[in-house]
């Protein structure tokens, strides 16, 4: 049986509900386990758990440093494209966006990779929106393939695909997939995808089947908190981890825990997940799933990761840009608007899609030659110019701080910051 079966056949409201109610006894008993089952999981992240998160904290802590030694692994997010079909209301590169967009070259995806190379990063996340006319098969192969020689470790954030298409890019040397379900509930994520591939539901759910049957060593499932119910969602991700334990069981998985933040479109989150909510699910996460990586992205704030390091989370990304060329400025003189499939040069823009200082929707204005703007935006210099500095962020960063800086705050916590944990001898 697949996962959407199992999905289909589980009863998430009557534990949900179950989160809601239930005891602080019923919690003490949940947190006397040695092995905790998905129920247990529901109490430890209700709302009369959350009076106990110091001793949830404690064990988590100790599970973590148990399992995973003192280290955190670090990797960063390479945008290869913003070009995207598809419209998801929460996303900056929602097709309908009048954003700066662009597709980088294989020339210009090397020049981004071997500038996170230089600042260390040997682990890295090829991230791209769904548009194949932009984003072909063959152009991440290609991409996989180029950067494969330096790169021990590549994993992809991109469109869903066909088990078959996935084969040649970990044949090309990509070796995690990563796909965010965004969210669990089926209506919201209706209301939420409003036009594109994207709009199926089930088709998403079993992406990571798909990867595992093509051969993925690592892959990694998140909702993105800020939609429906973060416990809700929760629950959903601990029994979709759960199921691809069982089954996919020689890949290493992860659980990314994204929560919304702005972009262009300016949409606004339907519900609220606060530090302490994210605090106490990183540790009920840990105590359902020991050996499961947890992901913490710069998305959050500097002040709330370098709490939540030491706690349960195995895996970070530091100095992170969320627009194809942020790292080195690379396809800056190639930007452009897509309208219905089509480039349209800067040059020949619309008034409506620039307003009147002439950024584009959600980008700052900034000086020209500014390699970006620190919302990770796109920017114009002149309305009559149309100078680009940089193409549009997916979203705006909270943790802005280098990657060095970030791997000497890791070693004053007492852990240690891995750039590298494979070697492509031991796949060869
Ligand atoms: S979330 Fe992904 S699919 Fe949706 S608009 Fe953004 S890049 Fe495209």
């Amino acid at each position: 049986m697949g996962f959407v079966a199992e999905f289909n056949s589980l009863s998430v409201q009557t534990l949900l509900q179950r989160s809601l109610d239930v005891t602080a006894d019923s919690v003490r008993k949940s947190l006397a386990k040695s092995k905790s089952s998905l129920t247990d999981f529901a109490h430890l992240i209700s709302p009369a758990a959350s009076e106990f998160l110091e001793i949830l904290s404690r064990r988590s802590r100790q599970l973590t440093q148990q399992r995973f030694g003192k280290v955190i692994r670090l990797f960063a997010p390479l945008y290869l494209s913003n070009e995207c079909v598809n419209n998801c209301l929460y996303c900056g590169f929602s097709r309908d966006n009048p954003i700066l967009r662009v597709t980088l070259s294989l020339d210009e995806v090397k020049q981004e990779a071997d500038a996170l190379r230089e600042r260390g990063f040997r682990n890295i996340l090829l991230v791209a929106g769904e548009y194949p006319k932009f984003v072909s098969n063959d152009y991440l192969r290609d991409c996989i393939a180029a950067l494969h020689p330096d790169w021990p470790g590549i994993s992809l954030e991109v469109g869903p695909l066909e088990t078959a298409d996935y084969r040649p890019l970990v044949t090309a040397g990509a070796d995690g997939l990563v796909i965010y379900q965004e969210t669990y509930d089926r209506g919201i994520y209706a209301e939420m995808h409003t036009a594109g591939p994207k709009r199926n539901f089930d088709w998403r759910l079993e992406t990571p089947e798909r990867a595992y049957a093509a051969g993925f060593r690592r892959l990694g499932i998140s909702p993105l908190y800020g939609l429906a119910d973060w416990r809700y969602e929760a629950i959903c991700a601990a029994a979709h981890a759960n199921y691809l334990l069982r089954n996919c069981w020689k890949a290493a998985l992860t659980i990314s825990l994204p929560r919304l933040r702005p972009c262009a479109g300016e949409f606004q989150p339907l519900t609220r997940m606060s530090d302490r909510d994210m605090t106490q699910l990183v540790c009920a996460f840990r105590i359902l799933f020991p050996d499961v990586g947890l992901v913490l992205s710069t998305r959050e704030s500097p002040g709330l990761r370098d709490t939540l390091i030491p706690l349960g989370i195995t895996l970070i990304s530091a100095g992170s840009h969320t627009e194809p060329g942020g790292y080195t400025g690379a396809g800056r003189e190639k930007l452009h608007q897509t309208v219905r499939g089509k480039i349209v040069e800067l040059g020949a823009l619309a008034s409506p899609k620039l307003n009147s200082e002439g950024a584009s929707e959600w980008a700052p204005p900034t000086s020209v030659g500014r390699a970006s703007s620190s919302r990770n935006a796109g920017s114009v210099a002149s309305p009559h110019q149309n100078l680009a500095t940089n193409a549009t962020g997916q979203f705006q960063i909270a943790d802005e701080r280098p990657s060095q800086e970030v791997a000497d705050l890791i070693r004053r916590l007492g852990y240690e910051p891995v750039w590298k944990d494979w070697d492509t001898a031991l796949t060869a």
